[in-house]
Formats: C-alpha cells, structure tokens, sequence
C-alpha cells in the first residue's frame, strides 16, 4: 500500500545539461540511468534562467521571478510555497547544501541539515571524499522519521569543474571526455550510496538541476598550454573581474581575437560564454534534466513536451498529495498531458547578481522557437532561433521573420503584463552581503 505522504528525495545537480541525461556519449551515469528505466524522463524543460538563485527561486515557489523578486541575490523564502507545504502536511524537512548564505536562508526553517564547505575543496576532495562521506551518514541517520523530504544539492560540476579536481578514479576518458564529464561520472558513483538508502515503493526520487552551462565534450581548459599564462596577464589588467574565473577570461581572449579578425561569430562559440553575463540565452544553459521516479511514476516513459522549471513544484506536489493553496505559475505535468493542454511557452531571463538589477535579457522559448531581445530596449540585441531546423542555435533569424518576432513579442509582453518592477526597492544588507560573497567565490 502506497502511503498519503510519500517520502521525497529531491537531488539538485548544479550546473547539470539536459543532454547529459538524454544521450549516452558523455558521461557514465548507471546509477540515474537505473532510476531513468524505472521512472520517467522529461527531455524538454526549460529552466527559467541561467543562474543558480533565480532558477531555485522557480523551483521553490513555482512562480516567476518577476512575480517572487527572487534573484541571484535576494531570498524571499516566504514566496517559497513548496517547503511551507510540505511542513503544512507534517513533513520532516532535511537539506545537504554547499556553504552560502543563499542556502542556509533558504532551508532556515528545515528541521535539520548538512552543510558542506565546496571551496575548501579546490585542491582536496569532490563529494567522494570525507564530506561525502559525512553527507551520506547524516542521510541515513534522517530516513528514520516519514514522511522526509530530502534537499540534496550537488557542486562537483559546477563551473565545468572548476572547484574541484578529478578523483583519480575518474580521471580518464572512459569516463568522460572533459572534466565536467568526468565528475558527473563521479557524482552518479556516489549517488549510488544514497540512492541504496531508499525504497521506491515508498519515496518520490526527483533528479534535476538549476540550469545548465556551457561546455563541449571535446574541450577542455587543461588541455590549452597557453591559457593559463593569458589568463594570469588579463587578471592583472582587470584585477576586478577576477571573480567572473576562468572561463570570462576565456571569453574576452576568444572574442578579442575574432574582433581582431572581423570574424565574430559567438553563436558557434557557445563554450567560451560565461553565465549570467552576456545577452545570450542558449538551451546550453537553460536546457535542464528531469527525472521522476518512485511511487506509481510511469515507467520507461519519456515526455517531450514543453515543461516549465515553475511546473515541478506542481507536479512533485500532486504526487504527494499535497495540496498547493497559494497561486502559482506553474501547472503539474502529468494532468496537463491527460486533458491534453496546449503548451505554455516558457519565460526565460539571463541573471544577475547586482541586487534589485534585473539580468539585461528576457525571452520565451516554444517547442518551435526561440525568442530573447534587451530588456530594456525592445529592438536591441534581439535573437531567433528555429528549434526544430536549428536546434544547435547557430542560425539568427530575426532579420528574416519580423512576423514570427511580433508574435513572439506579444507572448512576451502578455506575460510580463503584471510584473513587478524591483528595480527602485532599497538594497538590504543582505543583499549586499551575499553580491559580495558571490563574487569572491566567482559563484555564478
Ligand atoms: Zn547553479
């Protein structure tokens, strides 16, 4: 018999593509392939922007951020409906989390966590050594009380890498191609050891991430002998941007020598963008994995349709059977595919992390197109993509299908029709607090 309240492990890998999950080529993942067998896939969802903040923000309260406010830098946990839920119908709230006030704010109210410090780990250890160990053990000890719901939130990834360094084991191509790769197979080999903790008769194992990021399998920064001696000379040119890492550094060395040969064509350089930064809002980063599993999860079964990062939290919430009495955004997927809804074209923005700043881009993406412009200025920096004829965005469109853009636009605007402008609200201390720890940790 399949309880009221089910168990509910949601496992957050930072950072992780939607391609990473859909195709075999890249890294070695048996440990959530298993659970994808068992569970169902969704391969196309669309996260709601490219930084870690805002995108939490969307999964927690299954509403959008100009609705929330919620950004790189302010956390608004009482617009996060999805934990107040879960406490509403009597469950133990557990987290294990990387060391940043964004997250100690946003589980201040969870019954108990583990917090690991990730940036200790730049020359020690990934989720495979000792803080793993611990995170696994305070796992453990908290599956004892139900119904739990466990907020398990994974870095090794994050910045293609950067944090960490391979564990010896993983370092190799048999697992992956390029670094990221490699400690995505790590991840999965450790996930194992929680993923043996719990039964799927009883708990709702969801896997997804923030958003994505770029990278290609083919490359690697260890492998350029001279970016490491560019690097170091940019640093001290622009010691202020140090915080952006290594792979601003790369953008602007790569973009000045296209500038220097006229030939400029970031479209096909996607690797070398940085997050949160650019004018750019490629499926690279807001394409994301998402897999449910346990309890009655249709098995084997993959979802192409459109999701949303705000229709998780819905559709997590009616498998549980928990009631959402707030109004969201978001819908839950499972009955929008049974009463055979149309599709809602997902809002999407680049990030920021100067508080009450906005990120300077916004768009919507459909299963058909994809659509980003300026904030501000309405005819500035406007892109089109043809997903189905281009789905490696390469081709700009914009010059050739005014009428697509227009259509696009009023979707656009209908949408942000009762947006919220925080643009005047004072900073508060905290806000100034976390912009400044974001940027010593180059977190993005
Ligand atoms: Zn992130």
């Amino acid at each position: 018999m399949t309880k009221k309240n089910p168990n509910i492990l949601l496992v957050v890998i930072d950072s992780l593509r939607s391609d990473r999950i859909t195709s075999q080529e890249y890294a070695k993942i048996p440990n959530i392939r298993k659970l994808i067998k068992e569970g169902t896939m969704f391969s196309q969802v669309i996260s709601t922007s490219d930084v870690t903040g805002t995108c939490l923000g969307s999964l927690f309260s299954g509403v959008y951020p100009f609705e929330t406010g919620i950004t790189q830098t302010n956390i608004e946990t009482s617009k996060m409906g999805f934990f107040k839920n879960l406490k509403k119908n009597n469950y133990k709230l557990f987290a294990t989390i990387p060391k940043y006030t964004w997250f100690e704010k946003i589980i201040k109210d969870f019954d108990d966590y583990f917090m690991f410090d990730h940036t200790k780990w730049k020359e020690e250890e990934t989720i495979l050594g000792q803080l793993g160990n611990k995170a696994l053990e305070f796992f453990k000890k908290n599956t004892k009380t139900e119904p739990w719901f466990h907020y398990l939130h994974l870095v090794d990834i994050h910045g293609t890498g950067s944090l960490v360094k391979v564990p010896e084991q993983f370092n190799s191509e048999e697992w992956g191609k390029s670094k990221y790769d490699q400690l995505l197979s790590a991840t999965d080999s450790w996930l194992k050891l929680i993923f043996e903790q719990i039964s799927l008769e009883d708990t709702l194992v969801i896997i997804t991430s923030d958003h994505g990021e770029y990278v290609e399998s083919d490359f690697d920064l260890r492998d350029m002998p001279n970016f490491y001696k560019a690097m170091r000379k940019l640093k001290k040119k622009f010691p202020q941007l140090t915080f952006l890492g290594e792979k601003f550094f790369l953008f602007v060395l790569n973009t000045n020598e296209k500038i220097k040969t006229r030939n400029i064509d970031i479209e096909k350089e996607k690797k070398f963008i940085p997050r949160g930064y650019t004018k750019y809002l490629f499926d690279d980063v807001i394409k994301i994995p998402l897999i449910i599993t346990g309890l009655n999860t249709p098995n084997q079964m993959e979802i192409k349709n459109l999701v949303r990062q705000i229709d998780i939290y819905p559709t997590i919430a009616r498998l549980a059977n928990i009631e959402i009495d707030e109004k969201i955004h978001g819908r839950d997927i499972f009955s929008s595919i049974e009463n055979n809804e149309n599709e809602i074209p997902a809002y999407i923005e680049v990030g920021s992390i100067k508080p009450k700043t906005p990120g300077k881009t916004i768009g919507i993406r459909t299963s058909s197109y994809k659509y980003f412009r300026n904030r501000i200025e309405k005819n500035k920096d406007v892109f089109l993509f043809d997903l189905e004829k281009d789905p490696k965005e390469q081709n700009n469109i914009s010059l050739d299908q005014p009428k697509i853009i227009s259509k696009y636009e009023e979707i656009l605007e209908k949408i942000l029709k009762n947006s919220k402008d925080f643009s005047g609200e004072k900073i508060s201390d905290e806000e100034k607090m976390i912009e400044e720890e974001l940027r010593k940790m180059g977190y993005l």
